[in-house]
Order: structure tokens, then C-alpha cells, then sequence
């Protein structure tokens, strides 16, 4: 059974970093192969799950084998990318920008009208005409984290067996915890035990 994705990272771009884990030293790869990127992208919500299901059949396995091995690539360089970037900002990134650039030109991107409710309403999409267009669904994302988001919001994880990337949107900026639920309950009862150790 292949793992379900972690959406705890608060952006697109980050969650597409996390899909490389190691909790505790094991590593865990969520996209290794084509079929697994692909399901992630659908559960990342930046691919529809009926273009998705049709993915498979037009391209061919080996073709979306190979996007899912450019992905892992491209992954390993923005993770070193953007902790560069959150650690010295203001840095020189003009050779980084051209190779995020040559995907972004890969991106057909187009308007949908959709009837709604209030009215019409415009929707952009991109289309996927071949299995190399589905690496330009994530290079977007790193684009937006990059021009809208502040680099010292990017943070990674304090638990200590936790390897997990996000971006703090909370209003104080405070966040210490991929999730409060797993993470941080670890370390409160890891502090606690200590407390415990130490009135004894
Ligand atoms: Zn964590």
C-alpha cells in the first residue's frame, strides 16, 4: 500500500519538498514512480482527478515513470534552493531563476469559463499534453512560493525525528510543528517524561 502524501506544509511548493521524508532515519519516498506522482498531484489539488485518470493510458507508463524521476530531480534542487533562499534572501538567484524559467515556458496555460452559481467565473488551466508538462504543475507552485512568500516563514519541523518543511501562516509566526497532533504532542510528552525524571 503506497503511503497517503502529508499535506501539512501550508503551500504547494513545500508539500512538493516533503514528498521526501525520513522520520526517524527511514526514508520515504511518495513519488517514486509515475502513477505515485501523478496521485499526488491530484491530491495536492494542482491536477484534476479526471485528466489524471486518462494520464496513464495516452502517455504510457515509462513516459510518466521518467516525469516522476525528472520530479524527484527537480525536488533535490529547490529544497537546496529554498533554504538557501530562506537563509540568505537577498542573494543573487539569477542562475536558479533560468532553470525555473525554462519549465515555466513548458507551462500552455489557458482560461476556462465555468458557469456558477453568481455567474461566470474564469478558471486558468494548464494543459497536459504530454508527460513532461506534469513537472510545470509544481515549478508554478515554486514560483508563487518564491515571489509571494517571505523566506523566514519557511521553517522546518523542531520535532526530533522530523524531517518536514512549512510555511508558517499563523499571525504570531510561531509555528514550531509540521502538526501539532503528531509532532508536537511528541514533544510534550517527551518533555514530560523528562519533567517526571527530574523530580524524581
Ligand atoms: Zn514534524
Amino acid at each position: 500500500m503506497p503511503m497517503k502524501p502529508l499535506f501539512l506544509g501550508s503551500h504547494p511548493a513545500i508539500d512538493f519538498i516533503n514528498t521526501s521524508l525520513s522520520p526517524g532515519g527511514t526514508l520515504i519516498e511518495l513519488i517514486g514512480d509515475g502513477q505515485s506522482f501523478v496521485a499526488w498531484l491530484v491530491d495536492a489539488e494542482l491536477l484534476d482527478a479526471s485528466i489524471a485518470s486518462k494520464l496513464k493510458g495516452r502517455f504510457g507508463v515509462a513516459a510518466l515513470d521518467a516525469a516522476a524521476a525528472e520530479a524527484r530531480r527537480f525536488r533535490t534542487w529547490v529544497a537546496d534552493w529554498i533554504a538557501r533562499w530562506r537563509d540568505t534572501p537577498r542573494a543573487n538567484y539569477k542562475s536558479e531563476l533560468v532553470r525555473l524559467n525554462r519549465l515555466l515556458e513548458r507551462a500552455k496555460s489557458y482560461h476556462e469559463a465555468i458557469a456558477t452559481r453568481n455567474g461566470v467565473q474564469l478558471v486558468e488551466r494548464t494543459r497536459i499534453d504530454s508527460a513532461d508538462d506534469l513537472i510545470v504543475l509544481v515549478a508554478a507552485q515554486v514560483a508563487l512560493l518564491i515571489a509571494e512568500e517571505q523566506p523566514d516563514l519557511v521553517k522546518q519541523c523542531a520535532g526530533a525525528q522530523c524531517t518536514l518543511w512549512f510555511l508558517d501562516r499563523t499571525k504570531a509566526h510561531r509555528r514550531v510543528f509540521c502538526s501539532a497532533a503528531v509532532c508536537g504532542n511528541r514533544a510534550k510528552v517527551a518533555a514530560f517524561r523528562d519533567r517526571q525524571r527530574g523530580a524524581v
